[in-house]
C-alpha cells in the first residue's frame, strides 16, 4: 500500500462567514484550521488556514461512493489505494478580511465556493469571493451547498435555484453544485469525486525559476526554550512555480526594512534552507502545489508572527525586481458588492488610497496618477512582482476596503 502522496495542487475555500468553509476542510482532513486563540474565541477564521487530504477511491462502486478520505472503502469496507493528495487553503469568510482572502486566492489552483443551503443566496461575501476568484483568474470552481442537513428536500431545491440564478454569466456558470452536509459527512464522496474532475492539478513549466509566495511566517520555538535547541525562522507558502531543495541558498524579497541616511530601504533576506516539510512530510524539494513549511537559518525574531507574509522567495538574484510604485492598467467593476448597499463604481480619484493585493502581498498606496484605464500607485510598502502579474484592487467604501477591480502590473 502506497502511503500519503505530496500534495500538487492547492484548493481554497471561499465563501460567507459560517457558511462551513473551515468544517468542510476539518471533515476532508481532520484538521481544524482556526487554530489561534483569537479565532477559537470568535469562532471565526482570520488567518489563511491549510491542511492536507488524500484521497481514496474503491474501484468497486460506480459515481462518488466509492471516494473517500479513508483507505477504508466507505461502501464494502475493503482496502483502496489513494489516488490524490491536496492541499487546502482555508479564507476567512468575515466582510473586514477581505484582504486575507485576497492574499489567500494567490495561492489558489481551484476553489470551492461554500453556500450554506438555510440562507438566501447570495449573501454579501458570497458575491464578493465569486468576484475575487473571477478577477484573480481562478476558473477550475466546486460549488459546495452546505448544511443540507438543515433544509428540506424542497428548500435544497429552491436554494439550488437561487445559485443557479446568481452564478448566470460568471466564471462558475458551469461550476457543479454538490449537496453536502459538512458536519453530519453527507454527500462527501461526491465532492471529492468532483474535486478530482474539475480542479486537476495545473501544467508547471519544469524550467521556471523559484517563486513561492509567502503566507505565513512562524518562530516555532516554544518560549524559553534554551538557545542551544534554537530552530531558525520558518516560512511557509506555495510555490507558483519552480522548485526549491534542502540546502539550497534562496533569497527573500522586499526583506528588511532599513533606515539608510534618513531613508527607508528594504533589503533582501539571504538565507539557507534547513528542511522542508509538507503536511507532516519531510521532503528533500518543494515543487508547485500543496503547501510547504521551509525551515531556515533566519533568527526568528524576522519571521515570527507572520511577519513575512507577502513577501516572495526564491533563489539568490533570480527573483523579481523590487517595487516601490505600479504601473498598471486597470478594470473596474460596475458595483460595489461586498456590503448590503451596492454602489456604483466611479473611476479611480488622483491622491485617492489604495489597497492592492499582489501575490500575497497586501500594500496600501495613493495613485499619483491616472489615466482612463491606467493607473500610478505609490506604496506605502514595495512588492516582488513580474511585469503581466495580476493587482487586486480595493478601495475605501463606507469606512471598508470594497473590491472594485483589478488591474495588470506594466513596464
Ligand atoms: P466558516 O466561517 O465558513 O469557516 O464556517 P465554520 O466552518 O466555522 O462553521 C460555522 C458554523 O456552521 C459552525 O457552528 C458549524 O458547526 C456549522 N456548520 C458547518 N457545516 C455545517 C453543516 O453541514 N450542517 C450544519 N447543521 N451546521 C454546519
Ligand atoms: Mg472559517
Amino acid at each position: 500500500m502506497h502511503d500519503v502522496m505530496v500534495p500538487n495542487v492547492n484548493i481554497g475555500l471561499v465563501g460567507h462567514v459560517d457558511h462551513g468553509k473551515t468544517t468542510l476542510v476539518s471533515g476532508l482532513t481532520g484538521v481544524w484550521t482556526d487554530r489561534h486563540s483569537e479565532e477559537m474565541k470568535r469562532g471565526i477564521s482570520i488567518r489563511l488556514g491549510y491542511a492536507d487530504a488524500t484521497f481514496y477511491r474503491c474501484e468497486k462502486h460506480e459515481g462518488g461512493e466509492g471516494y473517500s478520505i479513508s483507505p477504508d472503502c466507505p461502501v464494502c469496507g475493503e482496502k483502496c489505494a489513494p489516488f490524490r493528495t491536496v492541499s487546502f487553503v482555508d479564507a476567512p469568510g468575515h466582510e473586514t478580511l477581505m484582504a486575507t482572502m485576497l492574499s489567500g486566492s494567490a495561492l489558489m489552483d481551484g476553489a470551492m465556493l461554500v453556500i450554506a443551503a438555510n440562507e438566501p443566496c447570495p449573501q454579501p461575501q458570497t458575491k464578493e469571493h465569486l468576484m475575487a476568484l473571477e478577477l484573480v483568474g481562478i476558473k477550475n470552481i466546486v460549488i459546495v451547498q452546505n448544511k443540507i442537513d438543515v433544509v428540506s428536500p424542497q428548500d435544497a431545491l429552491k436554494h439550488y435555484k437561487q445559485i443557479k440564478a446568481f452564478v448566470k454569466g460568471t466564471i462558475a456558470e458551469d461550476a457543479p453544485i454538490i449537496p453536502v452536509s459538512a458536519q453530519k459527512k453527507i454527500n462527501i464522496g461526491a465532492l471529492i469525486q468532483a474535486l478530482d474532475t474539475y480542479i486537476p492539478a495545473p501544467e508547471r513549466d519544469p524550467g521556471a525559476t523559484a517563486q513561492m509566495l509567502i503566507a505565513r511566517s512562524f518562530d516555532i520555538n516554544k518560549p524559553g526554550s534554551n538557545w542551544r535547541d534554537l530552530k531558525g525562522g520558518v516560512i511557509g507558502g506555495s510555490l507558483t512555480q519552480g522548485a526549491i531543495k534542502d540546502g539550497d541558498d534562496i533569497e527573500i524579497r522586499p526583506g528588511i526594512q532599513m533606515q539608510v541616511e534618513n531613508r527607508t530601504v528594504w533589503k533582501p533576506i539571504i538565507t539557507k534552507v534547513v528542511s522542508i516539510h509538507t503536511g507532516e512530510r519531510k521532503v528533500a524539494e518543494a515543487t508547485p502545489g500543496g503547501l510547504m513549511a521551509i525551515g531556515t537559518k533566519l533568527d526568528p525574531a524576522i519571521t515570527k508572527s507572520d511577519m513575512l507574509v507577502g513577501q516572495v522567495a526564491g533563489h539568490v538574484g533570480e527573483l523579481p525586481e523590487i517595487l516601490d510604485h505600479l504601473t498598471f492598467t486597470v478594470k473596474l467593476m460596475d458595483r460595489v458588492v461586498g456590503s448590503g448597499s451596492e454602489l456604483d463604481i466611479t473611476p479611480l480619484k488622483h491622491k485617492e488610497p489604495l489597497m492592492l493585493s499582489v501575490g500575497t502581498a497586501v500594500t496600501v498606496g495613493v495613485v499619483t496618477n491616472t489615466k482612463k484605464d491606467q493607473a500610478e500607485v505609490v506604496l506605502k510598502r514595495p512588492v516582488c512582482a513580474d511585469v503581466g502579474a495580476r493587482i487586486a484592487i480595493s478601495r475605501q467604501v463606507e469606512g471598508r476596503w470594497r473590491l472594485i477591480g483589478m488591474g495588470i502590473l506594466a513596464e
